[in-house]
């Protein structure tokens, strides 16, 4: 984030905490409801199953910190990680087109990995969201000011 020269220390704290406002409000804009995410998952998998998963509901929850999603074949239930939002759309499309395969296949066997295929960027998504776990458990870097 670049900061305009010549602010004193007060102005600075006025401003930074500005723009964290509107990225904040940018971002709340680009989450979707639990209606649309139903909506965006009947697309993806049209588009990428030939609509053969359809689940019966699909909403986000904040109850879960350890998996970026999860479902419940029985009850056609698909859940999302709140941390989610705020990301790359291709990385939330991904984990809705990997829960929607868990209705076809359940588990992680070839046959699963070989239905993923069919999105393009699973690799690419894998790939953030290793990147997020990973950073998670970096030390928090010390602020520049306390050095
Ligand atoms: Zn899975």
């Amino acid at each position: 984030m670049l900061i305009p020269a010549r602010m004193s220390e007060a102005e600075e704290q006025r401003w930074v905490s500005v723009m964290l406002d509107k990225l904040a409000a940018q971002e709340n804009k680009r989450v979707l409801g639990d209606t649309e995410l139903s909506e965006r998952a009947a697309r993806l998998s049209d588009l990428y199953f030939d609509g053969r998963a359809r689940p019966n509901s699909v909403r986000w929850v904040t109850n879960q910190n350890t998996r970026w999603g999860s479902c419940t074949p029985a009850e056609g239930s698909i859940r999302l990680s709140h941390r989610l939002q705020g990301m790359p759309e291709y990385v939330v499309d991904y984990v809705l087109v990997h829960e929607l395969a868990h209705l076809l296949v359940p588990g992680h066997g070839p046959d699963f990995w070989r239905l993923l295929e069919a999105y393009p960027r699973t690799e690419r998504a894998r790939g953030y969201l290793e990147g997020v776990v990973a950073a998670d458990r970096l030390p928090h870097l010390p602020a520049a000011r306390d050095e």
